[in-house]
């Protein structure tokens, strides 16, 4: 297998002990079976999405796990062109289309993500906004090496904020879009990665039948099924650490959960001292204040990821009531005193490593 270095774990199944003294005997004998009878489990690492991600499959053998893996690469790929905020592609022909006047064809492949999208950025308020991708380009986020930026000047921003441009400016009838605000231009990289994990498990499961399976995009997840005879868990990284192996919490993961962390350490430039980091405030054209890092935990790969990019907007005062217009259960938001808040339901899945200074829990 040249493409998919292939390693495999081995986990035993454990029977049920009953008092009788027959079910005994029979449990030992089905123990030893069981110990015999190794379930295998598959794991591939593909870069794509500007990541490494990792995939795991278990309960399937060794030649369906190799397609899997080859299919999930495949679909990676063809995902980030479509997708690309910057790149040529289906994106970045919308975008040049959507700053002209009149109604075009869009690409099939850009149209549910723009759907889906329009449904999140209401749902938050707007704080989740990928039709801003003018500021995100104009504050140097939209290449890939920006340790050189300079601030941008505050009249250009201002400009952009006046323009206001809104996922609602956009209007789809079948294939064809109209944009009311010739100043929206989309940027998904706030959500593109949760919704390529969303399009990939729910793929894979239906095309090969596979149950158990993790995907994980540089601690962005979707996991379904089991994974072994011990439970998965997710690090949450210390914002506060430059060490990215530094862990400020640990979350079990169940099946069927997305877990989705927006942190300012993962793209910055330093200027003036001051840390200028990739998640914009839609209200004020600048980096979003007060927040270092938010995780949710939600079914839904793609809602969880324009969830933790909403809430790290919203940041502690505003964190819950966006939480609860998008309908999300489970959120951690550590900010930059180092406070940490989570909803009761978050508190009962977590485990800190660093023992929170300040902890503020939500019940509602
Ligand atoms: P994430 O790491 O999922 O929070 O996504 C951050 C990325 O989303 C940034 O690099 C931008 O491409 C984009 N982005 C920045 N600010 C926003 C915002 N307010 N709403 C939607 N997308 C944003
Ligand atoms: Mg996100």
């Amino acid at each position: 297998m040249p493409n998919h270095p292939l390693t495999t774990q081995a986990y035993n199944a454990k029977p049920n002990h009953r008092p009788a003294k027959i079910l005994l005997l029979l449990a030992f004998i089905l123990s030893v079976i069981a110990c015999q009878q190794k379930v295998e489990s598959y794991k591939t690492s593909i870069f794509s999405f500007g990541t490494v991600i990792e995939v795991e499959v278990a309960g399937i053998n060794e030649k369906l796990a190799e397609q899997v893996f080859k299919t999930i690469e495949e679909d990676l790929q063809r995902m980030h062109v479509y997708w690309h905020p910057w790149q040529a592609g289906a994106l970045s022909r919308t975008n040049k289309l959507c700053g002209m006047a009149g109604t075009f064809s869009a690409a099939i492949s850009v149209i549910p993500l723009i759907q889906k999208a329009q449904v999140l950025a209401k749902q938050s308020d707007n704080l989740f906004n990928p039709a801003i991708g003018n500021l995100i380009q104009l504050w140097g986020f939209q290449q890939d090496e920006f340790e050189n930026n300079t601030v941008p000047d505050d009249a250009e921003i201002q400009a952009l904020v006046k323009a206001n441009p809104r996922m609602s400016d956009i209007h789809i009838s079948g294939v064809r879009i109209t944009c009311d605000n010739p100043d929206v231009r989309l940027d998904f990289g706030g959500i593109a990665k949760g919704f390529a994990l969303e399009k990939i498990i729910s793929n894979i499961t239906q095309t090969y039948g596979v149950k158990n399976m993790i995907i994980n995009a540089g601690g962005d997840l979707k996991a379904i099924g089991k994974h072994g005879d011990r439970p998965w868990h997710i690090g949450i990284r210390d914002p506060f650490s430059t060490d990215k192996n530094t862990a400020f919490a640990s979350i079990e993961v169940n099946s069927g959960d997305s877990i989705f962390t927006s942190g300012n350490y993962e793209r910055y430039y330093m200027a003036n001292n001051k840390r200028i980091h990739h998640i914009i405030d839609p209200r004020t054209g600048y980096p979003a204040k007060d927040s270092m890092s938010v995780t949710v935990i939600h079914p839904d790969a793609t809602t969880a990821d324009a969830a933790a990019t909403a809430l790290f907007v919203a940041g502690p005062k505003q964190w819950v009531e966006i939480a609860q217009k998008m309908g999300i259960e489970y959120v951690l938001l550590i900010d930059d005193k180092q406070n940490v808040y989570v909803t009761q339901a978050m508190l009962d899945r977590v485990k800190f490593v660093k023992e929170p200074k300040n902890l503020l829990v939500f019940r509602p």
